[in-house]
């Protein structure tokens, strides 16, 4: 007896008989006399659904199919939670998970669809596929640009529109010898099932087929990526591909609220956005140095030097920027020979900051900023530490930093 799932693809359910029950590797296996149910194959996943039968009372019964399978010896198996009181001699009413085989059946049929694309417009073979429960990836030997991603996708689209029936057949002796399909046979001596989309694919395929392209409704290439020397595709069909679209579309509307524009001015309203930012970013930047350069030099001419011509730059700010800081820090110790002690009071703390450059402490071995930082942490309680050249950290006692820091003023200022 032939499967109805390929005799006939869109039933949903059918009446019948079980066979036999069987115990299936520790669960409930049931054979049936006409089986609805796919058990998956050419990369789809197997159906699901429900079985509804009836106990010795004609109360009716209904069990959840959990996998369907084919074995060798017993053909197609479909595992259910329990048999429980159903009378197998009764008719059982087999239903199909339809969501879960329509969509199936769309993610497969939509592979061969791009797969004989990719073939026929760019001569591009299929490396592999794998149909996931939300999105599915088929993998594309060679490159690709955008524009041919394009292309592709909307010729596959156009191949839904045109409504192409969709042929599945057995292929008989005469047609074996002859080579018709895209790829090789598999060598079996078993029947091979064809698919054949006129004009554009046909393959050996033991899936369930849409029976029309348009039953497809819409193919959606959603990325692209290179991946181990092929390129590969994630895209999504039929109902999946539908819901993905529109809910972009929701996203798209949002966007366009926030700029106040509509999809033609979008592109030109991004493009000025990020020319004002560049335009803005100059201006700041050009600003920030002018006044970091103006400070700085402010800061060193009343600032003492020692006996070697080193600033002493020692201040204490008031709720500062501590980027800012850093920003003039970084500019006298590379525009000076100086060494800089700032502290900056913020809510209940201090942050500190001693900086001197690199060559300057490589000059004068006896610049040592994290040693200070060290031996007079006591003074002020404070925690951090450094190098040589530069050292930081913070401290909660705001009355006694000015000792702190003059503490190791009085150490380079007297050298
Ligand atoms: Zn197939």
């Amino acid at each position: 007896m032939e499967n109805l799932y390929y005799r006939e693809r869109n039933l949903k359910e059918v009446k019948t008989q079980i066979k036999k029950v069987i115990d299936y590797n520790g669960k409930t296996g049931i054979l049936l006399k006409e089986n609805i149910f796919f058990p998956g194959g050419g990369g789809q996943i197997s159906d699901s659904g429900y079985i509804t039968g009836v106990d010795k009372n004609n109360n009716e019964i209904k069990v959840k199919v959990i996998n369907v399978l084919e074995d060798l010896k017993f053909g197609i198996v479909v595992l259910i939670e329990n048999i429980g009181e159903i009378d197998i001699d009764a008719p059982v009413k087999c239903t199909v998970d339809w969501d879960r085989r329509e969509d199936g059946m769309q993610q497969h049929t939509g592979q061969h669809v791009l797969s004989g694309c990719f073939f026929k417009i760019f001569q591009r073979n299929t490396k592999g596929l794998h149909i996931g429960k939300e999105l599915s990836q088929l993998d594309i030997e060679g490159e690709f640009t955008d524009d041919m991603v394009k292309e592709i996708e909307e010729y596959a689209n156009n191949i839904i529109q045109e409504g192409i029936d969709i042929k599945n057949y057995i292929i008989d002796d005469e047609l074996r010898k002859k080579n018709i399909t895209r790829r090789p046979l598999p060598d079996t001596k078993e029947e091979i099932r064809v698919l054949e989309i006129p004009n554009l694919d046909i393959n050996a395929c033991c899936g369930v087929h849409c029976y029309n392209t348009r039953d497809l409704r819409m193919i959606k290439i959603k990325r692209f990526y290179r991946h181990k020397g092929s390129t590969r595709f994630e895209y999504l069909v039929g109902q999946r591909a539908v819901k993905y679209v529109l809910e972009r579309e929701n996203v798209f509307e949002r966007v366009l609220n926030n700029f106040n524009c509509d999809e033609k001015n979008i592109e030109n309203a991004i493009h000025n956005l990020n020319n004002k930012k560049d335009e803005l970013y100059e201006k700041n930047r050009y600003s920030s140095l002018k006044y970091i350069e103006l400070f700085s030099n402010e800061i060193i001419n009343s600032s003492k030097i020692n006996k070697d011509n080193i600033y002493i730059v020692y201040k204490i700010f008031e709720g500062e920027k501590n980027w800012l800081l850093a920003d003039i820090a970084k500019y006298i110790t590379e525009n000076y020979k100086a060494i800089v002690l700032f502290a900056n009071k913020a809510d209940g703390f201090v942050d500190i900051k001693l900086q001197a450059s690199k060559k300057l402490t490589k000059e004068h071995k006896y610049i040592n900023l994290g040693e200070d930082f060290k031996n007079k942490s006591k003074l002020v309680d404070a925690k951090g530490g450094g190098s040589a050249f530069m050292a930081q950290g913070m401290c909660e006692n705001q009355k006694n930093i000015d000792n702190f820091l003059d503490s190791i003023y009085h150490i380079y200022i007297e050298k």
